[in-house]
């Protein structure tokens, strides 16, 4: 399918055509601290199938084993975009799905680095949803007031 991403100013925007049965959950330690988040989706897709709009800041990351993986990001605003091959010409961009437009669409097929997973994520389902702000009502909730 085809989508749209962008980085949150918009400085940098990209078109690509994605295997939407490729979206994978990495729960890794380094995706944790790149993304500032519990866990990270990505969608990787053949470079030469997607298009880019404006320039990445970048950062090479050396895994324990060597390996060079290129985090591409906003300069600006720091969204992160993508990453690649650290060496050479790109072949696969790891697309970040929270800069996708079509992010809802595109539903994890597998999880990896389980073994760092973040230990509450399996309750987090119980844990109370507010629509918004946690000031706005929980849904199902309707007697607790401040
Ligand atoms: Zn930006
Ligand atoms: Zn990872």
């Amino acid at each position: 399918m085809q989508v749209t991403g962008s980085c949150y100013c918009g400085a940098i925007s990209f078109k690509a055509l994605v295997d939407p049965a490729r979206v994978i959950v990495c729960h890794c330690n380094d995706c944790q601290i790149f993304s500032g988040a519990p866990f990270r989706a990505v969608l990787p897709t053949p470079a030469a199938n997607v298009a880019v709009t404006g320039t990445a800041s970048r950062y090479v990351k050396v895994a324990e084993s060597g390996n060079r993986r290129l985090q591409a990001f906003c300069g600006e605003c720091g969204t992160h975009l993508w990453a690649t091959e650290g060496e050479g010409e790109p072949k696969t961009m790891n697309l970040r799905l929270g800069c996708i437009q079509e992010r809802d669409q595109l539903v994890p097929t597998a999880q990896i680095w389980g073994e760092s997973a973040a230990p509450w994520l399996k309750r987090l389902p119980s844990v109370p949803l507010h629509e918004k702000g946690p000031s706005s009502p929980i849904k199902a909730t309707t007697t607790q007031q401040e």
